[in-house]
């Protein structure tokens, strides 16, 4: 247990993030009795910001620097550059994306670039001096910047709007998940029910936006947890509701092996779809035994020759590293049967231990499991992307993450997701249908963005549809007064 003691309730929750970056294992506690034997101590002074770490109530490290306090963006950086140094020292470490906490590290980088119009070594000196980042992921969120913006400069996105559609049942329940999924065999008599109030929840969004979507993007969950009949039903009507031949991008996530047959593969096609993506996330049977994958090695094999049978020309394939037990080896193996299958597009996930996932939950039963994630396995990855090809197009990043890296798309040059792009940079509203789905409304700004959830519960979501359709309602009301 660390704790951390502020003598100003200010920016607490990066403080918290940038500590729990440095401890990712220790619980972090703000509360004045919490017993401990480590303890940073925060005190905004009159003309500079202090940052003391305390071992067993001996001073072992203490850092300073200037503040005037009269801009909370540049007080809350020099905070947290004083609070890093304080920890650096403190841990002997440094963090690869330094005293970047925030989701979307590469939304600084594109801002430098289209707006300040700065060259690639202002960039990374800006990176450098201001949040201590490695030279490795200055290269990094510089190189996924100008891919985005040569597929944002390719069409009108700021004018459009994305809609997501989310199918949150899956096969079983994967031991770091913390997503609105259902088990499909439990939850099978709301199926039909949840379709329909989905159809409800599309006819009006259409109708509403009056205009067709830029990408739609099939989520979950895993969507081919459907049966056969309610896949195509739940296509049929996406396809009777939208344009699909005028979208930029129909992209199902067809995720589980274990959920894919060759028929619903042609279903997909049947309807529309242009890119799926098929989820190993690990080539290794241990590894997919210990987190709870239903599915063998060979049935991603079969999956993905069925799905080039089938008419995919765009396919993605996720895989994380950090899962437990993994080592290089194991990873470098993953990398080699994914290169064997030669996919369009390929996305790395650091593990990100989830509050709400069975790992953490009952992380008395995992000790034994380890989870490494270094610097090796992460530009091992990279590499090998390049090997194959494939240049990365977006990057997010999260609490918790393994070895404090991030998730990287890559893809072969002009296979690149779409709509993950702009989901992910926050470029263009969103549309979102399903329980537990966020809508998201950009403004024309491009910095004002608000938005609106549906409840997670497939009961509440059912019964309460006309509900989530007037939040929609409410948040878009002036969309098209402000394109
Ligand atoms: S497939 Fe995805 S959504 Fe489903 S349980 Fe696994 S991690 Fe969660």
């Amino acid at each position: 247990m660390i704790k951390v003691y502020l003598n100003k309730d200010e920016f607490s929750y990066d403080v918290y993030s940038l500590i729990k970056a440095f401890y990712p294992k220790e619980d972090i506690s703000m509360k004045e009795d919490e017993p401990s034997d480590m303890l940073f101590k925060i005190e905004y002074e009159k003309n500079e910001i202090i940052v003391s770490c305390f071992k067993n109530e001996e001073l072992i490290n203490s850092c300073k620097d200037k503040c005037d306090y009269t801009d909370k963006k540049i007080t809350k950086n020099i905070l947290k550059r004083v609070l890093y140094k304080c920890l650096s020292n403190t841990q002997k470490k440094e963090l690869p994306w330094g005293t970047m906490t925030g989701i979307r590290p590469v939304r600084i980088v594109s801002n430098l670039l289209e707006e300040k119009n700065y060259s690639d070594n202002e960039i990374k000196k800006y990176l450098k001096d201001y949040y201590f980042v490695s030279d490795k992921k200055c290269d990094l969120a510089i190189e996924v910047a100008k891919v985005e913006k040569k597929v944002l400069d390719s069409f009108d996105y700021k004018k459009g709007y994305s809609l997501y559609i989310g199918i949150p049942f899956c096969p079983s329940r994967c031991l770091y998940c913390s997503f609105t999924a259902y088990s499909i065999d439990k939850m099978r008599h709301f199926v039909m029910p949840y379709i329909e109030a989905l159809q409800k929840e599309l006819a009006f969004i259409r109708e509403y936006m009056d205009m067709e979507p830029d990408t739609i993007y099939v989520g979950g969950g895993t969507p081919t947890a459907l049966n056969e009949e309610e896949l195509e039903i739940l296509l049929k009507s996406i396809n009777n509701t939208f344009d699909v031949t005028s979208l930029r991008e129909f992209c199902v996530e067809a995720g589980r092996p274990d959920s894919i047959t060759k028929e619903k593969l042609r279903i997909l096609k049947e309807y529309n779809t242009e890119r799926i993506s098929i989820n190993p996330q690990s080539m290794n049977q241990k590894t997919l035994d210990i987190i709870g994958r239903a599915h063998s090695v060979a049935d991603i094999y079969k999956t993905f020759e069925d799905a080039r049978d089938a008419g995919f020309k765009n396919i993605n394939m996720d895989m994380i590293t950090g899962l437990p037990n993994e080592d290089e080896e194991d990873v470098m193996h993953t990398l080699e049967c994914i290169k064997e299958l030669s996919p369009e597009c390929l996305t790395v996930h650091s593990l990100a231990l989830k509050k709400k996932s069975r790992l953490n939950l009952n992380k008395e039963d995992y000790t034994n499991l380890k989870i490494i994630n270094d610097g090796n396995i992460n530009t091992k990855t990279y590499d090998f992307a390049k090997d194959m090809g494939m240049n990365p197009y977006y990057l997010y990043r999260q609490q918790n993450i393994a070895g404090n890296y991030e998730n990287i798309g890559y893809s072969l040059p002009g296979m690149e997701g779409i709509y993950n792009i702009l989901t992910m940079e926050e470029r263009q509203s969103v549309l979102a249908a399903g329980a537990g789905s966020i809508s998201k409304r950009v403004y024309s700004d491009g910095t004002t963005i608000k938005r609106c959830d549906n409840v997670k519960d497939i009961k509440l979501f059912i019964e309460n549809i006309d509900e989530m359709l007037e939040r929609k309602r409410e948040l878009f009301k002036t969309f098209h007064e402000d394109l």
